[in-house]
C-alpha cells in the first residue's frame, strides 16, 4: 500500500488535459494579463531570472559590485550573485517580521551597492517601500525576490498591485512546490520600459538546449503523474526519509544546491502546460488563502506559537505554507525531529542562515563578517506547515495537537 504524504507546500496540481502536446495557449501574455502588467519575460528558472537581472544592472552600473540579500533566504540567490562575479552582503532580519531590518539595511547600503533584494519569503509580503527608500539614497536598484509569491498583492494608495512590481525588477519562480509550475521556470517583470527592453536583450542571448528542455519535460511529466497524495510518498517521502535517517536536514529541506545554474529558454510545450494550469491558479490561491486563514486562527490560539505575518500593511499574500515561530529552538527541534517526514506536512523553509551551511562558504565573500544574530534566531525557531488542500481537517487536527504538546513541553 502506498503511504499518504502531504506535499511540503501547496503546489497547484496538474491535470492530464494540461499536458496535451498541441494548442496555442501562451504563458507570457496570460501571466501578464492576470497580473495586470504590460508584459512579462519567461526564463528557465527563478535563479536564471535573477542572473539576467543582475547582469543587466551590472552593465548599467559597472562600478557597483555588492548585492544585499536577507541573511535567511534561498541559497540559490547567493549562488547567482557569485556567478555574476558580484559580492554578497547579508542583511540581518527584523525581530518582529521575516524581512530585512531597516537600520541594518541602511548601514549596508553605499556607493558600492548594485542591488537590494527584498524577499517575499513563503508568500509573506516584504516591505519593498523600505528597501526602495534605502536604495534610492545611494543610487542602487531594488530587485524583488518574489520567487515564492506569484499572485501575492499589495494595497497602495492608488490601488492593488502584484508583488514584484514595486521595485525596479521583480522575479517569480515556477519551480516545483512554488504554486504554478513548469517543473522549473521563472518570470521577470520590470516597471520601466527601458529596463524591460534591456532584460529582453539579455534574455535573447540565452542559447537553447534540447537536452535541458527534454530533461525538464520528462520531469514535468513525472511531476504530473506523482503529484498526488499517494505518489508523493514515493517521489518525495522516500528520499526525505533517507535524508532524515542520515540526520541530513539540509538535504531533507532540499537546500543542497550545486553551483551550476542551467540557462536556456523555457520550452514551448512547458509554457502551454503552464498557461493551462494558470487558468485554475486564481481559484486555487483563493481556496488556499481561505484554508490558511482558518488554520492560522487555530494555530495562533496555542500558547507560545506565533504565526509569521507580512512585513507591510495592506498585503494579500500567497499561502504555500503557514509559517510558525516557536518559543525556543529546543521546542522547534523536538517537533521537527518527531514529525518531519511522517507525511503530516511539516518542514523547514530553509535550514540555516547562509553562512551556517558550510557548503556555501565559497560564495560568501564580503558577507563573511556580516552580523546576523536575529536571522539565526529565526532560522532556529521557524517551522513550516504545508497548506496543501490534501492535508485534510483530520490530519491538520492531529498536527495541531502535536504542536500544542511540543510547545508545552518546550517552554516548560
Ligand atoms: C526558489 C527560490 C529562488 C530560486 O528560484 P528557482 O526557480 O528555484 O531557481 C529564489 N529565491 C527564493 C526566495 C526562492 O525560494
Amino acid at each position: 500500500m502506498l503511504e499518504f504524504a502531504a506535499p511540503p507546500t501547496a503546489g497547484l496540481p496538474l491535470r492530464l488535459a494540461d499536458l496535451r502536446p498541441w494548442g496555442r495557449e501562451e504563458l507570457a501574455p496570460a501571466l501578464a494579463q492576470w497580473l495586470g502588467l504590460a508584459s512579462v519575460q519567461l526564463t528557465c528558472s527563478g535563479t536564471s531570472a535573477l542572473l539576467l537581472a543582475l547582469r543587466t544592472l551590472r552593465a548599467l552600473e559597472p562600478q557597483r559590485d555588492e548585492v544585499i540579500v536577507p541573511a535567511y533566504t534561498c541559497p540559490l540567490v547567493a549562488l547567482a550573485v557569485a556567478r555574476c562575479g558580484l559580492r554578497l552582503r547579508l542583511c540581518d532580519l527584523r525581530s518582529d517580521a521575516l524581512d530585512m531590518d531597516g537600520d541594518v539595511l541602511r548601514s549596508l547600503c553605499g556607493p558600492q551597492t548594485l542591488a537590494v533584494l527584498p524577499t517575499h519569503l513563503c508568500g509573506r509580503v516584504a516591505d519593498v517601500a523600505q528597501a526602495m527608500a534605502c536604495a534610492r539614497v545611494v543610487g542602487a536598484y531594488v530587485i524583488e525576490d518574489a520567487a515564492q509569491a506569484l499572485g501575492a498583492r499589495v494595497g497602495l494608495p492608488h490601488g492593488e498591485e502584484p508583488v514584484g512590481w514595486q521595485g525596479h525588477i521583480g522575479f517569480y519562480s515556477l519551480a516545483v512546490g512554488k504554486g504554478l509550475t513548469t517543473f522549473e521556470g521563472g518570470v521577470l517583470v520590470a516597471r520601466d520600459a527601458g529596463l524591460r527592453a534591456a532584460l529582453a536583450r539579455a534574455g535573447e542571448q540565452v542559447r537553447p538546449s534540447r537536452l535541458w528542455e527534454l530533461r525538464r519535460s520528462l520531469e514535468l511529466l513525472g511531476y504530473a503523474a506523482l503529484y498526488r497524495p499517494q505518489g508523493l510518498g514515493l517521489a518525495y517521502g522516500m528520499p526525505l526519509k533517507k535524508a532524515l535517517a542520515r540526520g541530513d536536514w539540509v538535504a531533507a529541506a532540499g537546500d543542497d544546491f550545486d553551483d551550476f545554474i542551467p540557462q536556456h529558454p523555457l520550452g514551448r510545450w512547458r509554457q502551454r502546460v503552464g498557461a493551462r494550469a494558470l487558468q485554475r491558479l486564481p481559484a486555487f490561491l483563493q481556496q488556499t488563502a481561505q484554508q490558511a486563514a482558518g488554520r492560522c486562527a487555530r494555530l495562533a490560539a496555542i500558547p507560545g506559537v506565533e504565526i509569521v505575518g507580512h512585513a507591510c500593511a495592506q498585503a494579500r499574500g500567497t499561502w504555500p505554507v503557514i509559517l510558525l515561530r516557536l518559543p525556543t529552538a529546543a521546542a522547534r527541534n523536538a517537533l521537527v525531529r518527531r514529525h518531519w517526514g511522517d507525511g503530516s506536512g511539516l518542514s523547514l523553509p530553509f535550514v540555516h542562515v547562509l553562512p551556517d551551511y558550510g557548503r556555501y562558504d565559497h560564495v560568501l565573500t564580503s558577507a563573511r563578517c556580516d552580523r546576523l544574530e536575529r536571522a539565526r534566531d529565526w532560522a532556529a525557531r521557524l517551522v513550516a506547515i504545508s497548506n496543501s488542500p490534501w492535508l485534510d481537517e483530520a490530519r491538520f487536527d492531529r498536527l495541531l495537537f502535536q504542536i500544542a504538546i511540543s510547545t508545552g513541553a518546550g517552554s516548560a
